[in-house]
């Protein structure tokens, strides 16, 4: 399989993108739908190779669910990109204030230039394709580096990219963390970063080092707030949905459960109903997801572990949680009593494992939530109107679903990102597209311009036209 494209170190294939971003800005229409279209034949033609490969990088994992969670999302998204293309390439006229008319003012959108994407594992063509093809609308170059931890769709990607497009166009470079490093180095015109919110820092720091702007899709602790007015078993299998999918490897998957006090009992049980209805079996179920690799896979029983010893109550591992045979398919369980300052309450979890707190009051679960970095997603289930409002007028997350789980993130209309620790800027839909896009303000001056009334030598006559417009402001 093709590696990185064949004579290009990673500066030179930088150098390559950047002259050619130099030498054409201006970035027609219908290039930009070509490459679009070629991406989105190169998707369609090899699915079935791509969810393969996806399958064998994780041990087990669904073609389901790649199907669902990476190419439907890549479609959707690819397809609302060459239908709005020609109305967000448009330059768009503002009003003009009265003080400056008769001139005229317009916004220019333009390509920024090369742009690079770093990628996680954990959806590997969703998260490293879907941005790629928002940068190339958009008019940019492109450079992937997709996760290590994914070798085989990492190569396949890289091989079908380098098939159809010139290096200068798209490229995928594939590596280590080393590379990863040297990649975030690189004085891209937008970096856009995927990952986990620790290794963002090291992004940011990289990046700020050539004033290159980022987009940083981070982590963290997503809460999940259930209502006293809830539907328990509705919201239980909507929470076990949106946590067992991909084995709770995903970004927004629920991390942690606030419920009023006195509910546990009866969380516990719609739980695992709603858990077993999904997955019937976790141990060799085709539709269970594996964890991605054994370094995860201890992390995970060592921070239920820790918890354990430090005195919470592990519901549902009376199965076994893993073994080699199983391809690191994890048990999902649920902790109730788990101390505040245990890791599994202080890291994010990114695994089948879901915490349970209690509340007193709705003032104090949204004081817990604010305690903590502020979340990538919030989910909030109930039929209390005032309360819901509550909730999410005081606490500040990167999106919400209501009485769902993991849905916001499928609006293409709704740009999706984080805030303060779960990363900064958003993505998705237009917002996406200006994501990769300088807004260019130009403003044409009129010949009846009245601007020399300004000009010094400043005296009567400034002191009086100055005067006149303080009157109109
Ligand atoms: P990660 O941060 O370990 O790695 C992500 C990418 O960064 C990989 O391609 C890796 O090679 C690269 N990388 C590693 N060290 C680097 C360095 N020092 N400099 C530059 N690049 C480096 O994350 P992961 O384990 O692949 O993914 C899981 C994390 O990603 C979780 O925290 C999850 O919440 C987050 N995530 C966020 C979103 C989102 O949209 N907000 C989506 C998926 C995953």
């Amino acid at each position: 399989m093709t590696q990185n494209p064949p004579d290009f170190p990673l500066r030179a294939l930088f150098e390559a993108q950047h002259a050619a971003s130099r030498a054409q800005v201006d970035v027609p229409l219908a290039l930009r739908r070509d490459r679009l279209g070629r991406l989105r034949d190169l998707i369609e033609t090899h699915a079935d190779a791509l969810s393969e490969a996806v399958e064998a990088d994780f041990g087990v994992r669904s073609r389901s669910l790649t199907e669902a969670a990476d190419l439907f999302v890549l479609r959707a998204g690819m397809g609302q990109l060459h239908k709005q293309l020609p109305r967000w390439m448009k330059r768009q006229r503002v009003s003009t204030p009265f003080y400056l008319l008769p001139a005229r003012g317009y916004i220019q959108p333009q390509p920024l230039g090369v742009v690079g994407v770093i990628g996680p594992w954990n959806y590997p063509l969703q998260l490293t394709l879907g941005p790629a093809a928002t940068a190339l609308a958009a008019g940019n170059r492109v450079m992937l580096k997709p996760s290590e931890l994914t070798p085989q769709s990492s190569a396949l990607m890289a091989s079908l990219v380098h098939q159809t497009f010139s290096a200068e166009e798209f490229c995928v470079v594939q590596g280590g963390i080393d590379v990863a490093q040297a990649f975030s180095q690189l004085p891209f015109d937008h970096l856009f970063f995927t990952g986990s919110t620790q290794v963002g820092r090291q992004v940011a720091a990289a990046a700020a080092a050539n004033l290159t702007p980022t987009t940083l899709e981070l982590g963290g602790k997503s809460p999940c707030i259930l209502d006293a007015s809830c539907d328990l078993r509705d919201a239980a299998i909507k929470i076990a949905h949106g946590k067992l999918l991909n084995a709770g490897q995903t970004c927004i998957a629920p991390d942690y459960v606030l419920l009023p006090k006195g509910m546990e009992a009866e969380f516990e049980a719609a739980y695992w109903a709603a858990a077993t209805k999904l997955f019937p079996t976790f141990a060799n179920n085709p539709d269970y997801a594996s964890i991605v690799s054994e370094r995860h896979h201890a992390r995970l029983l060592t921070l239920v572990e820790e918890a354990r010893k430090q005195g919470a109550r592990v519901s549902g591992w009376d199965v076994p949680p893993a073994d080699a045979s199983t391809g690191r398919q994890l048990a999902p369980a649920l902790l109730f009593d788990v101390p505040p300052d245990s890791r599994l309450m202080t890291e994010e979890i990114f695994g089948p494992v879901l915490p349970v707190l209690s509340y007193g009051s709705l003032d104090e679960a949204i004081a817990t939530i604010n305690a903590r970095p502020r979340p990538l997603a919030l989910y909030w289930f109930g039929r209390d109107d005032a309360n819901r409002d509550k909730v999410l007028l005081r606490t500040v997350s990167g999106g919400v679903s209501v009485n769902d789980t993991l849905m916001h993130v499928a609006h293409e209309h709704l740009p999706f990102g984080g805030v303060g620790e779960s990363g900064w800027g958003a993505y998705h839909g237009k917002v996406g597209f200006l994501r990769f896009t300088q807004q260019k303000p130009v403003l044409v001056q009129s010949n009846f311009s009245m601007g020399h009334l300004f000009y010094p030598p400043y005296g009567e006559r400034f002191q009086r036209v100055t005067g006149l417009l303080k009157r109109w402001l």
